[in-house]
């Protein structure tokens, strides 16, 4: 069930975290997995993967520039001949209250967490589109859905996928393709570790589970989507979350 075998799959900012755990999940389903990081993890993850063994290859790329998202895709397409499966995962955060949030602040999230997305998707819906079928997966964020203080560049940013994941859904259903967004909850990564202890315990207690959740959770989700299984499945963003949008709205 659930198998990806002779799919190809990129998988954005995949040299840690939830992205990392999506690109070996894909990968153990049975798919090819190109791992895309703005730094030099990239190549440590396709290792990992062409031990299971599957398929890897490593590209470095900051998918918030138009070149690096453009080339990538054809990187793919030159060694695999397809891409099938896109997972849109790369983000930062640079958090600041709005009265106090610079310029650069408020661009390089809008950039990496929502321009990136539009950048990648447009390459690969431009191969998805000959192959008639495809799979784009947007990593928004609940703080997408709800705003969080502090975060405003960030919520813009991931609600931002969420408009634009139900607008791809509509322009490409008819070829076979579906967009859907994920909105994990707290995931333990690199991203919520920096958190202040007090507050991630407060943060625990607003979750219905009572727990954060783990990349393992996220990448379960991911690989649903991208199944042949998931084919009547598109312009839905689906919560990852313990249960927090619901409590929080
Ligand atoms: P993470 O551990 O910081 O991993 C993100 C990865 O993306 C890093 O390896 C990072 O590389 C890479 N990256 C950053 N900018 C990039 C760029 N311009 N091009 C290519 N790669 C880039 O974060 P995570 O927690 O796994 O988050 C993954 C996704 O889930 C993000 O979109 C995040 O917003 C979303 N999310 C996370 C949580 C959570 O609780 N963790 C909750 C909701 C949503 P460097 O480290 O080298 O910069």
């Amino acid at each position: 069930m659930m198998g990806l075998d002779d799919r190809v799959a990129v998988v954005t900012g995949s040299g840690q975290g939830i992205g990392r755990a999506i690109a070996r999940r894909l990968a153990e389903a049975g798919a090819t997995v190109v791992v895309n990081d703005i730094g030099e993890a990239a190549e440590a993850v396709a290792e990992e993967i062409r031990a299971i063994p599957r398929p890897s290859l490593a590209v470095v790329a900051d998918v918030s520039r138009s070149e690096d998202a453009a080339s990538m895709v054809d990187t793919v397409v030159a060694h695999y001949g397809r891409v099938d499966i896109l997972v849109n995962n790369a983000g930062i955060n640079r958090d600041q209250l709005v009265m106090r949030m610079s310029d650069e602040e408020w661009d390089r999230v809008i950039g990496v967490d929502l321009r990136s997305v539009f950048l990648c998707t447009r390459a690969a819906l431009r191969h998805m589109v000959k192959q008639r079928w495809g799979r784009i997966i947007n990593i928004s964020s609940v703080v997408g859905v709800v705003g969080n203080r502090g975060q405003a560049n960030y919520a813009a940013a991931k609600a931002g996928v969420i408009g634009f994941t139900r607008t791809v859904a509509k322009e490409v259903a008819s070829r076979g393709i579906t967009a859907n967004a994920i909105a994990p909850g707290f995931i333990d990564t690199g991203m919520t570790r920096a958190l202040d202890e007090d507050w991630k315990q407060q943060l625990k207690q607003q979750i219905p589970l009572g727990f954060f959740g783990t990349p393992q959770d996220v990448a379960e989700a991911v690989a649903f989507l991208a199944s042949e299984e998931a084919r009547y499945v598109t312009g839905q963003v689906l919560g990852v979350d313990g249960g927090l949008a619901v409590s929080w709205l």
